[in-house]
């Protein structure tokens, strides 16, 4: 009502279940983080109709694998399209429900949609094998055949990319897909239900169930309890992730998981330092600091620490805080009140433990949810900063003098997401990017994500890669046909 959508039809206060909106008695509210006001209220579905969801996506899987991968391409060419044509409303209706400033919620609808251009490209190329048979009577072929129905919940940093990531290479490959939405983000996923629909995807293939936190439960306890599923995706923390690894044992699904980060950000003595804080300021704050991948820990070397904290702390003073919608703003809100006490939680225990505030340190304005990009130096290993996921806009600087001492120090963590170091020299750019044990390593960058690249983690960071030539095998299934008599 109040964002001024140029097409407000976009706006979905329905479910979407086998090509049909969805309503039910019991709904939730959906919340704008900046102004702490109500948006609007989406069905808080159950058990029942996840069961529903599963057997719509049941029905529709056949005919959808039947389809040739051109067939799928177009359809999914056409959802891309919508999406770019209607970039603006969506970056609007993401910024009122996750609080992103606007320009960076329209860089993510581009990115998320990059994943459907992706896809759709790539469902033109899925090809078998054909192997030397070792019988010279026998003839040894490899089918690639869609999985199935598909589950997949989701995160509310990235609204629409965490979806599309997961959808497009599931909908390319054939297969069918339940997705449930975080609850504090549903209305960017009902939008681009609304556009898959207008493209022309049909009933059953795209599913959408909205439910509140402990409504979740109950619909992924039945989308991992399901036979019917045979593959789930999941973007989120990492406990959560082991409870729906524990609860898809019983019926041994093949899981895709990206999971939390507590990502090293090294800035070697001959880096570029202009250069590394720039990158360092792009991965700490965007997003408030809420993403997977944004940097944890900061080692600087001793030779340059105290340059590279007064530059980091000045950039971070120059952040612009503020309702996403604000002209000029390039920090937006956090996304609950349970999001700033973790962050306040941090930065008290590393001031307790003798850390210094370079930048920062509080709520811009008591009540609401803007945290102010924060800097500390003197950090120490054993502080909470260094051990957990922070999810928040505080930047904590450590020491170090040696390349193996940091290294160590930089895969001293279950974590194995994300990344980075800056060096330019190119004997140590080789030897660090190989003795990181993460995922993905950004080299004299601080932005490393998009549709082309391997996007996953290592240890207990997850399970699988999402985008890129490899995205699509996570939902593909191999089928050796053995053929003899020849
Ligand atoms: P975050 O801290 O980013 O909210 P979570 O891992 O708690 O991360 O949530 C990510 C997604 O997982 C959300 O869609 C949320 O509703 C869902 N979720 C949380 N707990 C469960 C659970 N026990 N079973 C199924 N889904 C869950």
């Amino acid at each position: 009502k109040h964002l001024n959508l140029k097409d407000p039809s976009l706006l979905r206060d329905q479910a979407y279940i086998n090509g049909e909106w969805v309503s039910c008695t019991a709904s939730f509210e959906v919340n704008n983080p900046s102004t702490l006001a109500i948006l609007g209220t989406v069905p808080n579905l159950d058990a029942s109709h996840t069961e529903a969801a599963i057997k719509a996506a049941q029905v529709a899987f056949p005919l959808w694998a039947a389809k040739t991968g051109k067939e799928r391409a177009m359809l999914m060419r056409k959802w891309f399209d919508l999406m770019i044509e209607n970039a603006d409303d969506l970056a609007a209706i993401m910024t009122a429900e996750q609080g992103k400033p606007l320009a960076e919620a329209k860089g993510e609808v581009i990115y998320g949609a990059s994943f459907i251009e992706w896809f759709a490209e790539e469902a033109k190329r899925v090809s078998g094998d054909v192997m030397a048979s070792t019988w010279s009577d026998k003839r040894m072929v490899v089918l690639k055949q869609p999985i199935g129905v598909c589950a997949s919940i989701t995160p509310w940093n990235f609204p629409i990319a965490m979806i599309t990531r997961k959808v497009a290479p599931a909908v390319a490959a054939g297969c069918s897909i339940v997705i449930k939405p975080a609850e504090q983000t549903p209305l960017s996923a009902l939008a681009m239900a609304e556009l898959a629909h207008r493209a022309g995807i049909p009933a059953g293939i795209i599913n959408i169930v909205t439910a509140d936190s402990e409504q979740s439960i109950a619909v992924g306890k039945v989308l991992c309890d399901s036979p019917v599923v045979r593959h789930l995706s999941f973007t989120g923390s990492t406990p959560v992730g082991r409870i729906l690894m524990r609860q898809s044992a019983q019926t041994v699904k093949k899981l895709a998981l990206e999971l939390g980060g507590h990502a090293p950000f090294i800035v070697f003595e001959d880096a570029d330092l202009d250069a590394a804080v720039e990158g360092a300021l792009q991965s700490k704050f965007r997003n408030s600091g809420q993403t997977c991948v944004c940097t944890n820990r900061f080692y600087a070397h001793e030779s340059i620490y105290d340059a590279f904290v007064e530059k980091l702390s000045a950039g971070a003073k120059k952040i612009r805080v503020g309702d996403g919608f604000g002209a000029g703003i390039n920090q937006g809100p956090m996304i609950d009140a349970q999001a700033v006490a973790k962050v306040e939680e941090h930065v008290a225990d590393a001031l307790n433990q003798g850390a210094s505030l370079q930048a920062g340190g509080k709520l811009l304005e008591a009540g609401k949810l803007f945290y102010e990009p924060t800097v500390l130096s003197n950090v120490t290993p054993g502080m909470l900063i260094m051990n957990e996921e922070t999810f928040g806009p505080v930047a904590a600087v450590v020491k170090f003098n040696t390349e193996e001492e940091v290294i160590a120090a930089a895969n001293n963590t279950d974590f194995g997401l994300a990344s980075y170091f800056y060096s330019r020299d190119i004997g140590r750019v080789w030897r660090v990017a190989e003795k990181l044990e993460y995922g993905m390593v950004g080299i004299n960058t601080g932005l490393i994500s998009n549709e082309v690249a391997p996007f996953g983690g290592v240890k207990q960071s997850g399970l699988g890669r999402e985008g890129s030539k490899y995205g699509m095998d996570e939902y593909l299934e191999m089928k050796y046909l053995c053929m003899g008599g020849i």
